[in-house]
């Protein structure tokens, strides 16, 4: 009888079916996709790769956007219901007030926003290719939604423009907390911090290194350090030590835990799977919309 792993490895031939992973999700998770990455590598892996339908293994604004930037493919969710509090944080009231309030302004939304939102934003940028982006904006008004932790943050790279920020957060990052990190620290003074900017400025602070989970990753691989604490979602554990056996990774005494992403299951990828089921639908109108704001991004992260 065929485990699921096998079962998996099968159903991407027979359906066609191309496995896209995000590194907070289970290593276990991980190891049966083709791809794993960050919201930024997926987006574009999303738009390159050959099969006809594709699995994410994420919460639902990712399979959004997978299925935004392919109209003409079949994307899935491995689980419906994992979902994103803070895509839902923006408010489209709140974005045309402040059009109205703003002359040359530009919407800047983190990708972690669902289609809806992103249909009324003038490009959208992820945690990876935000500054970038910014800076290369002809607007000088920004409102960036809906993180104010990462506008807050990007802000402070590109002193030249004037930042209106929104008031949403990620709460696996904001709740990590300053005083624990900093106990952590004492406790092992030659680990280096290494945060995502979706955490608080307090925390970004006492940071060594500050960037995407990509970009967390790849600074511990080139590091000479041997251990780190870690300030992102747990899940991005399994690359880090895969890459690095020889280091020790610490993720503070509350493991931060998206719930959304931890809901995946390899069993519920090959439920998935083989029912081509959980089928990400966006209303046409918001599709095109939210296209022109993530392939801006796509073209300005170059
Ligand atoms: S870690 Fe935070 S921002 Fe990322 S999917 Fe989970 S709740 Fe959303």
């Amino acid at each position: 009888m065929k485990n699921t792993t096998e079962t998996i490895q099968e159903l991407k031939e027979e359906k066609d079916i191309v496995v896209l992973a995000h590194y907070y999700v289970d290593g276990e998770v991980q190891r049966i996709a083709d791809y794993v990455g960050d919201s930024y590598y997926l987006s574009k892996v999303a738009t390159q790769v050959p099969q006809k339908n594709i699995l994410f293994c994420g919460v639902r604004f990712m399979g959004e956007s997978a299925k935004i930037l392919n109209p003409e493919k079949r994307v899935m969710m491995a689980n419906a219901l994992a979902d994103c509090p803070m895509a839902h944080m923006a408010s489209i009231e709140k974005i045309k007030a402040v059009r109205k309030a703003y002359e040359d302004l530009a919407v800047v939304c983190y990708i972690n926003s669902t289609a809806a939102v992103k249909a009324h934003a003038d490009v959208c940028v992820t945690s990876a290719n935000a500054v970038k982006i910014v800076r290369k904006l002809p607007q000088r008004n920004i409102y960036f939604i809906p993180d104010q932790n990462l506008g807050r943050y990007v802000a402070a790279f590109v002193p030249e423009k004037n930042f209106i920020l929104d008031d949403g957060f990620c709460h696996v990052h904001a709740d990590l907390r300053a005083d624990t990190i900093e106990q952590a620290k004492a406790a092992n003074p030659s680990a280096q911090v290494l945060a995502h900017p979706e955490c608080t400025a307090e925390v970004l602070a006492l940071a060594d290194y500050v960037g995407s989970t990509s970009g967390i990753i790849e600074f511990a691989g080139m590091s000479e350090a041997e251990s780190f604490i870690v300030c992102t979602e747990e899940g991005v554990r399994h690359e880090l030590e895969k890459n690095n056996p020889g280091k020790t990774f610490a993720f503070g005494d509350e493991v931060p835990i998206c719930s959304g992403m931890k809901s995946i299951t390899i069993e519920g990828v090959a439920s998935a799977m083989l029912n081509l089921a959980n089928e990400i639908q966006v209303d046409t109108a918001v599709s095109g919309k939210s296209n022109l704001a993530l392939n801006r991004m796509l073209e300005l992260a170059k």
